[in-house]
């Protein structure tokens, strides 16, 4: 395959290759260079690449799969998404990463966590897959049985107990796993982030180390008590120190904080589109044209959650404080990644109004817009920094030699970031989507979520409130 006259953007920081072709054999890139030096075979597929953009394919580092394979693998690749780290471990999704490397389905590449891994008892509702650990030894053995079912990673939840948590950081180093997740209430985060876990997920756990007011919040976040189940309570009780946090961001700690964190090689993932959810329910459109793609019964629990959960019962006072929270957790991000932490784009799919694909392109607005990233920056942080984040050699970059997971774009995202959303064509693994195959898959998924029979088979996502099922 040849992508003739167009221009590069590797995802390094370096200067957009312009008028070049890029040679694709097999999966891998076999050359890059001028389009007067590249030699293009008679018999390659030639793509007109003049006016075009291509990108490394993006991955979104941290998802919630439905399990309906009809929708979400197709709909992730459909908008250049060719890898995607799901944050709740099930068979399924070990089964569709299998059959994704087998090339047996059609899908995004899979790195899947562990089942999440959280103190007893846990708030997540029944339903929801996990693993309730007490101790230190029920900790290792989590760890164990995670990694011997086909785990990736280790996912680390909201309630572990210091010592639980510290085991489950031990084991991890002596298996050679990689741990990942939210910032236990318990643990701070740069406890955490010394201990060895190497991404924490959204920005509320992890925002009281940076508090001027942080022994005070970690007082009254040890008398939060939570019984099996009492999801919501979490959020509830903690939202008054959330606020706290936020009005008492401390620059001076947060330096410190921050340089902790850039030592140990730690990642922040700030979910924001799944964060304006909660935080900002009244912007979210209920007659969003990429709600076709979901099955009906995905549209009516979301439309119900967001009715019942979200927006049901708020106070102007609530309203007022989780708008201001939302600004809070944006300037969190912007202040740590000026700092150098590293960051991954990840949407959290599973949550209402979190779309499959299409939300890794708003989280990158949001990283733009709202958290104060250069276009660039914001690319990399769905390419090539999870890439290396993952031990992904040869993806999440455009080079020699590199693994062909491309995004072909009509504009330049390096102009307007708005811009990676107009996907012309994907490459995945050397597997080519021309522009009219993927408006045939965009249909086929469209007619498999209206169709009817579809309902979500994976209790997926477990970082918003949900609605409460009698
Ligand atoms: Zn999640
Ligand atoms: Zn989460």
């Amino acid at each position: 395959m040849a992508i003739t006259g167009t221009t590069v953007i590797d995802a390094t920081g370096a200067s957009p290759l312009r008028n070049v072709t890029v040679l694709v054999r097999g999966d891998r890139v076999e050359a890059i260079g001028s389009s007067r030096e590249v030699r293009v075979p008679s018999d390659a597929n030639v793509i007109d690449g003049r006016g075009k953009f291509v990108v490394p394919g993006f991955i979104d580092s941290h998802v919630h799969g439905s399990g309906q394979e009809e929708i979400d693998p197709p709909l992730f690749l459909a908008n250049g998404v060719t890898t995607v780290r799901d944050m709740n471990g099930q068979s399924l999704l070990y089964q569709w990463r299998d059959r994704v490397a087998a090339r047996t389905l059609f899908g995004p590449r899979y790195v899947v966590a562990s089942s999440i891994i959280d103190g007893n008892p846990t708030p997540l509702a029944e339903g929801v897959p996990s693993i309730e650990v007490a101790d230190a030894a029920e900790g290792r053995a989590a760890v164990r049985r995670a990694v011997a079912e086909g785990a990736d990673f280790i996912k680390v939840y909201v309630r572990l107990k210091p010592d639980a948590y510290h085991a489950i950081a031990d084991e991890c180093r002596r298996l050679g796993v990689t741990f990942a997740g939210h910032t236990p209430d318990a643990v701070p985060l740069v406890e955490a982030s010394a201990a060895g876990q190497r991404s924490f997920e959204h920005v509320y756990t992890n925002w009281f180390d940076t508090s001027s007011a942080e022994n005070e919040i970690r007082r009254r976040l040890a008398k939060v008590s939570i019984k099996r189940g009492e999801y919501n309570k979490w959020f509830t009780e903690t939202h008054p120190l959330e606020v706290l946090a936020a009005r008492t961001f401390d620059p001076a700690r947060a330096k410190k904080v921050f340089r902790r964190l850039v030592a140990d090689g730690s990642h922040q993932v700030p979910t924001l589109v799944q964060h304006r959810v909660f935080d900002l329910p009244d912007s979210i459109t209920v007659h969003d044209d990429r709600l076709r793609y979901l099955p009906v019964a995905t549209r009516e629990s979301w439309q119900m959650q967001l009715e019942q959960v979200y927006l049901a019962g708020r106070t102007q006072k609530d309203v007022a404080e989780h708008r201001e929270l939302y600004r809070a957790r944006a300037h969190w991000i912007s202040a740590a990644h000026r700092a150098g932490v590293a960051v991954l784009a990840g949407t959290d799919t599973g949550t209402p109004y979190v779309y499959p694909g299409f939300s890794l392109h708003d989280e990158l607005q949001n990283l733009v817009s709202n958290a104060g990233f250069s276009p660039m920056k914001a690319l990399q942080a769905a390419t090539s920094v999870p890439a290396r984040f993952l031990g992904l050699h040869g993806v999440g970059v455009v080079r020699h030699g590199a693994i062909a997971d491309l995004a072909i774009l009509d504009a330049d995202p390096l102009a307007d970031i708005r811009n990676t959303q107009r996907v012309h064509a994907v490459v995945t693994r050397g597997a080519l989507i021309t522009a009219d195959r993927r408006e045939h898959m965009l249909r086929d998924i469209e007619a498999a979520a209206t169709g009817g029979t579809l309902a979500a088979r994976l209790a997926g996502c477990a970082c918003t409130p949900v609605l409460q099922h009698a």
